[in-house]
């Protein structure tokens, strides 16, 4: 019989969302009268823009038409898509060239398939709590994987640590933290990068959440991070592209990995060849919808759609904090982690919240130890809801 990769036994079965729907669907089926309101999303709700549809339905006629069909597209995306992601960074004043820019179906795809250009013998380091697919996609590949705690005595910022790693997965504005780097806390991370000669991978699917000027929305606002960091963005958050799927990944011509026999290799080359080989590229119709996203009226919309998570997010954290509750992110992140009151477990708050007020959020447990006694609220639910589970969150008695 066929050999499996025996790595896939390793991987903890996904108990956190199943086991979140399990215990929802038993407390429903149990109060069919009761409305259960889910802040633990991290689903957007609102439609996509106006200006992607419109550019979505012009594709679909050009699709119609003989003169304007495509076929298959280039793999690393259409040169109109790839010089407008580019044109954004140069109007940040960040220098990144189309050509470094990979298009395609998701963030989370690209975080998995990188793996594909690097050796199984590096060291992975990650943070705990921690986005889980950073860890399982390296289980499945064998990798060796180092933590570094994440918790309330570092704000949950943690610093480089002292033991040597080789891919480094960092996540800025932070799920499930909702906590973002500041540019001197990044810095420490790309120095640290740059002395263990190893690569950041630098999750910024929140990045267009952050709206103070002062914290990177990008690691290439940090100085040398173009020779150690590959930066991966979403349209999924940015612009309501969960189900649409696109997102982009940057990959810098002057950033190297190692042979064996110690020469270097441009990863950019690796890249390439790697989705050239095994991706066939993202929809022309999808493509021209996240284009929209560049022009006056789209970026327009995307602040408007942001502004209103935000503002659900400052609605669950005033309550928060009305009911006297410790949280972190909520500012400049869609995430609020709370701690979990009067010393209960992520699991016992999950039931408390759900039995008590019918609303439904996140085991902190589920992203990893430093998880335990902590819950993720998310800012993706509609205003009404919002308000709606803030209400009754704030009339919780005995919290
Ligand atoms: N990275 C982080 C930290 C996320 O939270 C998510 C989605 O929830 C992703 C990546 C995946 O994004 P995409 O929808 O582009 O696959």
């Amino acid at each position: 019989m066929t050999l499996i990769n025996e790595h896939y036994t390793e991987v903890n079965d996904t108990y956190l969302f199943s086991e979140i729907s399990k215990r929802v669907s038993a407390f429903a089926a149990a109060n069919p009268d009761k409305k259960i309101i889910r802040l633990g999303i991290g689903d957007v709700t609102l439609p996509l823009p106006t200006s992607v549809i419109k550019a979505m339905q012009a594709a679909v006629e050009e699709m119609a038409d003989p003169a304007t069909f495509k076929g298959y597209g280039p793999e690393q995306g259409y040169d109109f898509l790839r010089d407008a992601i580019s044109a954004d960074y140069k109007s940040r004043d960040i220098k990144i060239e189309s050509n470094e820019i990979f298009v395609s179906d998701g963030a989370k795809s690209d975080i998995g398939n990188i793996g594909d250009i690097f050796s199984t013998d590096n060291i992975v380091l990650v943070t705990d709590p921690v986005y889980p697919v950073y860890v399982d996609t390296n289980i499945m590949a064998g990798r060796t994987i180092r933590y570094v705690g994440s918790n309330a005595k570092n704000s949950f910022l943690p610093s480089p640590p002292d033991f040597h790693a080789d891919m480094i997965y960092l996540c800025s504005p932070n799920n499930p933290t909702g906590s973002v780097m500041s540019r001197e806390q990044l810095k420490e991370w790309v120095d640290y990068a740059l002395k263990n000669e190893a690569v950041i991978l630098f999750d910024a699917a929140y990045e267009a959440y952050i709206s103070d000027p002062e914290l990177p929305r990008s690691i290439y606002e940090i100085e040398g991070a173009k020779k150690c960091a590959i930066e991966f963005c979403s349209f999924s958050k940015t612009a309501g592209f969960t189900g649409t799927r696109c997102a982009y990944t940057i990959v810098p011509k002057i950033l190297n990995g190692r042979t064996k026999p110690g020469g270097h290799l441009p990863l950019n080359r690796l890249w390439n060849r790697r989705q050239t080989t095994k991706f066939n590229g993202v929809p022309y119709l999808i493509q021209k919808g996240a284009a929209a996203i560049y022009t006056e009226e789209g970026k327009r919309e995307v602040r408007d759609m942001i502004g209103y998570y935000m503002g659900n997010a400052a609605i669950i954290t005033k309550a928060l904090s009305k009911a006297g509750i410790t949280f972190y992110g909520g500012v400049n992140a869609p995430y609020i982690w709370l701690k979990c009151p009067s010393g209960l477990s992520s699991w016992q708050f999950f039931d408390k919240l759900l039995n008590e007020v019918n609303v439904v959020g996140t085991p902190g447990a589920g992203f990893g130890k430093n998880g335990e006694g902590y819950f993720r609220l998310t800012a993706f639910a509609s205003r009404e809801n919002t308000v709606e589970a803030c209400d009754r969150i704030s009339g919780l008695i005995n919290i």
